[in-house]
């Protein structure tokens, strides 16, 4: 366990062809034994470009810019591996936990307003389930977003051109062994309260 706790992370500025992780996992500090990947993509872009094949100043075009995307990754321990065919399966079952239960939510709540504006009882199980939805909504939402991994290192940005990325590291301790792992290519940007 060599992670430091602190939580006042760092964002540093790396060339990603080349970075040297810490062979400890960023998210419990043990020893790493396989990698995951984090990535981070752009939207394209709308982007003027001349036709080569007519007079150029008047066949100027918008043309999109596909998006990019940069991986990178990252050594983590036995307990945090998962492989990407686990990570799609249980996004992709939050998804549609997240959809019925916005559903019932909405169907359950539309009742509850029915029988208060008609003065009718509602039972007291009904309002169970409403609690019990509104519960299951909320945490499939929240298993939406960024993972445990991405909670502990994420790039948060990245030139379209080059290899420059910017980093987030949460951990204090870890972000400093990067900086110390990779002294020519990586520097802190700015530290973050
Ligand atoms: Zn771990």
């Amino acid at each position: 366990m060599n992670l430091s706790g602190r939580q006042n992370g760092l964002l540093i500025r790396i060339d990603s062809s080349a970075i040297e992780f810490p062979s400890i996992c960023p998210i419990c500090g043990d020893r790493a034994t396989h990698h995951r990947l984090v990535s981070k993509s752009n939207r394209g872009r709308l982007k003027s470009q001349r036709s080569t094949y007519y007079r150029p100043t008047r066949y100027t075009r918008k043309s999109v810019v596909q998006g990019e995307t940069r991986r990178l990754r990252i050594p983590v321990c036995d307990d945090h591996y998962r492989t990407i065919e686990e990570m799609g399966r249980v996004n992709l079952l939050a998804g549609i936990v997240a959809g019925i239960s916005v559903l019932l939510f909405a169907f359950i709540g539309a009742v509850i307003a029915f029988h208060y504006y008609d003065n009718i009882a509602f039972p007291i199980g009904g309002y169970f389930a409403f609690f019990l939805v509104t519960i299951i909504m909320i945490q499939s939402f929240r298993s939406l977003g960024p993972d445990d991994l991405e909670k502990v290192i994420s790039i948060v940005d990245f030139h379209h051109l080059g290899h420059i990325i910017i980093l987030r590291i949460k951990d204090r301790w870890y972000g400093e062994e990067i900086l110390r792992g990779n002294p020519s290519s990586a520097q802190s940007v700015r530290f973050r309260v």
